[in-house]
């Protein structure tokens, strides 16, 4: 058998529902990961409790509503999963409280060899444990946008989605990440709007332009469209 290429990108998922992370088996992922580019390793956290109830939260210091996270499951699961070499490796805890996620962290994140996303739950994870491993690896708070979600596992697949498709072999045609929403081949701009047959569907039609063989004028129409829809929508350039 030939044995499975070094991965370049290595994953590692800590939750408490590991079965959230099932998508991540299909499509383009999916083939990713059977072919050997991308390594995942998805963990439970309860398997780091050591009480018949697999206890993973607790009530808040200072009172208030809803549960916390424990800090010692945390620390062991990512004293385990980390291990000593944490050289390339980003620590990626999402939160709604974190830096807002773009195509530009992503395409910083698929730069690195491994990330571990630490999936929090009820209130979010005791403060201390990103205190903690601040210190000793590469650590980003990432929120996925400006609401909030039951935990961190739907911002993980959103994440782990948008840079391994930025990995170089993941997409069959490269060319398709060139001129793409937010990219920086299109200087950030939104992409045009695209189409395809039939010519004709329910009284619409396709644009001439896109026809009319031009390569230029197709050019230059897509790049008004894209700078049209990006300032309709009150999307930043960069
Ligand atoms: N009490 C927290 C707050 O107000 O900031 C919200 C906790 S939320 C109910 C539980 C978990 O969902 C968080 O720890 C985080 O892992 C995840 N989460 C929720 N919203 C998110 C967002 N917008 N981006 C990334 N992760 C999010």
């Amino acid at each position: 058998m030939t044995p499975l290429p070094t991965p370049l990108l290595r994953l590692d998922v800590v939750s408490i529902f590991p079965e959230y992370l099932s998508p991540l088996s299909l499509s383009l992922v999916g083939k990713a990961i059977t072919s050997g580019l991308v390594g995942l390793r998805v963990h439970d956290l309860r398997d780091w409790t050591h009480d018949r109830h697999r206890t993973v939260d607790d009530t808040p210091y200072g009172g208030g509503a809803g549960m916390v996270m424990k800090p010692e499951p945390w620390g062991e699961a990512l004293d385990d999963v980390l291990g000593d070499d944490t050289a390339d490796t980003t620590l990626v805890v999402p939160t709604p409280s974190g830096v807002p996620y773009t195509q530009a962290v992503a395409a910083s994140l698929a730069t690195r060899k491994r990330l571990v996303f630490a999936c929090g739950r009820y209130e979010g994870i005791d403060a201390r444990v990103m205190a903690y491993y601040r210190d000793r690896v590469d650590t980003q708070e990432i929120s996925l946008g400006d609401y909030v979600l039951n935990g961190g596992e739907v911002a993980a697949l959103a994440i782990i989605e948008s840079v391994v498709r930025l990995l170089p072999g993941v997409i069959g045609n490269p060319e398709s990440l060139v001129e793409e929403s937010h990219s920086p081949d299109l200087d950030g701009l939104l992409e045009y709007p695209v189409f395809t047959k039939p010519l004709e569907w329910r009284g619409l039609s396709v644009p001439d332009v896109l026809l009319s063989g031009h390569h230029a004028k197709i050019s230059a129409w897509r790049r008004e469209q894209a700078e049209r829809l990006t300032s309709d929508r009150q999307r930043p350039t960069v």
